[in-house]
């Protein structure tokens, strides 16, 4: 039998931009523009590591400048690719649009694997790697703004933000040449748990649709839904923590690369992070099987899948064995164009990436306005607010005669801070796009919520090119 080659992440982007193509009224030759990288930067850079000179090979792609500053995070992994970078730029531009983030798409990376080197090692490399992305112009607060990806964090984005600011020291608007950073070092509160944090919203809103819903033949909210997650990194660890503690949905499958924990009545998340940082691994988590095969974890019996690893988990090959009725693509790309039209075939509902997991770049960009206004959300009004607060629960006691409870009365005073302003300006973007979504999948009859979401994107950087037109 003549073995299967799994597509490349452009090939699946392209596949998916064509589809929702057609229900576009916009020029061809516009659309072939829009389908293209506009800028890419690859370089080979040394580093001088335990006695001797290591050549590192990193990207960095702009896919669209129709907005700038463009935004995209930076990925660390061994076997990251040109056409990964690229399809991961182009994804970005499209989430941006359907969140309304006002900045083109981008990505970047460098092929290494971070575990296999010393933390001032990676120092040094991503600090190099900074400088040759400053020598080309391919960061910057109005031109390019990294942010977190696989194997980066907010570690990363502080050396990244402390080498700009050295080679930048007369610009005052430094600090939002990356976002993702520590909250000490210009970040925002809210940022690192964003991605997951979107998700959990997504899901939320999705509940609130019964047509959607019916089609899972799930009822209800999420309050007692069987989850399961691939991938505990950032973005799978945070979702799975926030949906069990605040939404009382049931973790029942986790899995790692070395391997899949499965738990039929839930998993205490809190106590899973616990027994990594012991053991290093979610292995032999007690009450819990533990399956070696990685992979075991997208098959398992659920209602709700979160794919939140790798791209092109999904295949033809286990597509058909997919139990769970409602998918939300957390990581990018993690369905190949082939098995997304088998679980169609098969009546799963897929929420899909370039919607699901605009979560951190929605908070990048609440990041980016905060290091350009140099001040905390909320400082100017909080102690308006509060007293504003006070003056209505002295009235409504001077009239009705009657105290309000403690418990009340506090919670009314506590006042607003920076984290509340961000989570609540994350739920409502992703409130709203997801009904602008769903307007669009009922409007133009499109048969799933993924090209939905390419209509949406794309159609609002169509808008933006007719608008701009062609200089000089
Ligand atoms: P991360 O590096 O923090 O975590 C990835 C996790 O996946 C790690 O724990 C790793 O051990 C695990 N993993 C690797 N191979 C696996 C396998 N075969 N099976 C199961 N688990 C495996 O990365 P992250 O930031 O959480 O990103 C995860 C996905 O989410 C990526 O696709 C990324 O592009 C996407 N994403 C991340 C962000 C963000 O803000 N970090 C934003 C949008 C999208």
């Amino acid at each position: 039998m003549a073995e299967t080659r799994t597509p490349s992440m452009l090939e699946v982007f392209n596949d998916n931009f064509n589809r929702a193509a057609r229900y576009l009224k916009a020029p061809a030759d516009l659309l072939k523009y829009i389908r293209t990288c506009q800028s890419i930067y690859s370089i080979k850079f040394p580093v001088r590591l335990r006695g001797e000179v290591k050549i590192f090979h990193a990207y960095r792609a702009e896919h669209s400048h129709h907005r700038v500053p463009t935004k995209g995070g930076i990925r660390f992994a061994l076997d990251v690719n040109l056409d990964e970078v690229e399809a991961l730029a182009a994804l970005m531009t499209l989430k941006c649009a359907i969140v309304n983030v006002p900045f083109g798409g981008a990505k970047g990376a460098i092929a290494l694997d971070p575990r296999a080197y010393e933390v001032e090692e990676l120092e040094r490399i991503t600090r190099r790697y900074t400088v040759e992305l400053v020598h080309k112009n391919f960061i910057g607060p109005a031109v390019d703004v990294p942010a977190p990806d696989m194997g980066t964090g907010e570690r990363e984005m502080a050396w990244i933000a402390d080498t700009y600011i050295m080679l930048h020291p007369n610009e005052l608007n430094s600090m939002a040449c990356v976002t993702g950073k520590p909250v000490g070092q210009g970040g925002i509160r809210g940022r690192t748990e964003a991605t997951g944090r979107g998700v959990q919203y997504a899901l939320r809103e999705f509940f609130r649709h019964p047509d959607l819903v019916q089609a899972t033949q799930l009822s209800g909210d999420l309050a007692g839904k069987r989850i399961a997650v691939q991938g505990f990194g950032n973005v799978g660890s945070h979702f799975a923590r926030l949906i069990q503690a605040e939404d009382g949905a049931m973790i029942v499958g986790l899995s790692e690369r070395d391997g899949t924990i499965y738990a039929p009545d839930g998993l205490d998340v809190k106590a899973v992070l616990q027994w990594r940082e012991t053991t290093g691994s979610i292995k032999n988590f007690p009450d819990a099987t533990t399956l070696d095969n990685a992979k075991a974890c997208l098959e398992l019996d659920c209602d709700i899948l979160v794919p939140a690893a790798l791209q092109n988990q999904i295949t033809p090959e286990n597509a058909r064995r997919i139990k769970a009725p409602l998918i939300a693509e957390a990581a990018n790309g993690p369905t190949t164009s082939e098995a997304d039209a088998i679980l169609r075939e098969c009546g799963k509902v897929i929420i899909p990436d370039i919607y699901a997991n605009a979560g951190g770049v929605t908070v990048s960009y609440f990041e980016w306005v905060k290091n350009l206004s140099h001040m905390r959300f909320g400082l100017m009004e909080k102690r308006i607010g509060i007293r504003n607060q006070r003056q209505m629960i002295t009235g409504i006691e001077t009239v009705t005669d009657r105290a309000f409870p403690m418990p009340i009365r506090e919670e009314m005073l506590h006042g607003v801070d920076e984290i509340e302003l961000v989570n609540s300006g994350l739920e409502e973007t992703m409130v709203e796009s997801f009904q602008e979504i769903v307007e669009i999948m009922h409007q133009n009859q499109t048969p799933d919520l993924r090209t939905a979401a390419f209509v949406c994107g794309l159609h609002k950087v169509v808008v933006a090119y007719q608008a701009l037109g062609i200089w000089p």
